[in-house]
């Protein structure tokens, strides 16, 4: 876009935008408003189970921890994609986990956006790390599964000061996960007013947008960053397509592999 424009002043200004935008902070800790359309509450999303033995529990307690909401539900179904790629399914969420590789990337949220709605999400669970000493703990595990399926429901971070006290959710940065394992009231008071009001169509089980199937294996493929923590652990990349279609990728880099692997 930016080849297009001859006014130099319409250049500042879009430069600007871009050096201003990932810093500023949110009001609210949803993602734009975007959420899953639905013709009545509570909405039951299906979490796709892609993950190996060890995971399981952990699925199983962020479905229900993310359940306790008063306008969804979340049932674990039988997964839909290969675990290393993690094909997404339209209407719903596939859960992955696979030794992804020394890419930096703890675990990734990925939505689907058309409009204000989410059509599909997944999420990906990177076991290169989470086989270390450091991420081989039940609370590291809870902390990224929460997180990363809090992102596929259209919940924004709460706090990315990974240095301040826990604010006890799942959506709160940290280096110490212990009292951060599951969502917090004010996580179910943001669903709450995101899936207030109801649409006249449902994207929850829904077929497919065109967008589906293309490759999202890293961030050169992710679109431009949109918002960064300030140690760069946690970033969010938006891929436009125009015409209200966009992905949403949400990132937890490991410790000591921040700010953009390439
Ligand atoms: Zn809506
Ligand atoms: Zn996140």
């Amino acid at each position: 876009m930016l080849r297009k424009c001859r006014n130099p002043l319409v250049v500042f200004l879009v430069g600007l935008t871009f050096t201003i935008f990932p810093v500023t902070a949110r009001a609210d800790h949803s993602w734009g408003d975007y959420h899953w359309a639905r013709t009545s509450n509570p909405f039951n999303l299906k979490l796709g189970d892609n993950v190996s033995s060890i995971w399981d529990s952990h699925l199983a307690t962020t479905s229900s921890d993310w359940s306790a909401s008063s306008v969804l539900d979340t049932s674990i179904v039988a997964g839909q994609a290969k675990s290393r790629n993690c094909r997404p399914t339209s209407g719903r969420v596939e859960v992955c986990n696979a030794t992804y590789g020394s890419n930096g990337r703890l675990g990734i949220a990925q939505i689907w956006i058309s409009g204000s709605h989410i059509t599909q999400g997944i999420t990906k669970l990177n076991d290169t790390y989470f086989n270390t000493a450091s991420y081989n703990t039940p609370a590291w595990r809870n902390l990224v599964m929460c997180q990363e399926v809090g992102h596929t429901l259209g919940l924004d971070h709460q706090d990315e000061d990974f240095d301040n006290p826990n604010l006890g959710t799942c959506m709160d940065y940290t280096n110490n996960p212990q009292t951060n394992q599951h969502p917090n009231q004010h996580d179910y008071d943001q669903l709450q007013s995101m899936y207030a009001h109801l649409d006249g169509t449902t994207t929850v089980g829904q077929a497919p947008p065109a967008m589906g199937q293309i490759d999202l294996e890293g961030p050169g493929q992710w679109g431009r960053l949109v918002s960064s923590s300030r140690n760069g652990k946690a970033q969010t990349y938006e891929l436009d397509f125009g015409g209200g279609h966009k992905i949403f990728t949400f990132v937890i880099w490991a410790d000591g592999e921040e700010r953009g692997r390439r």
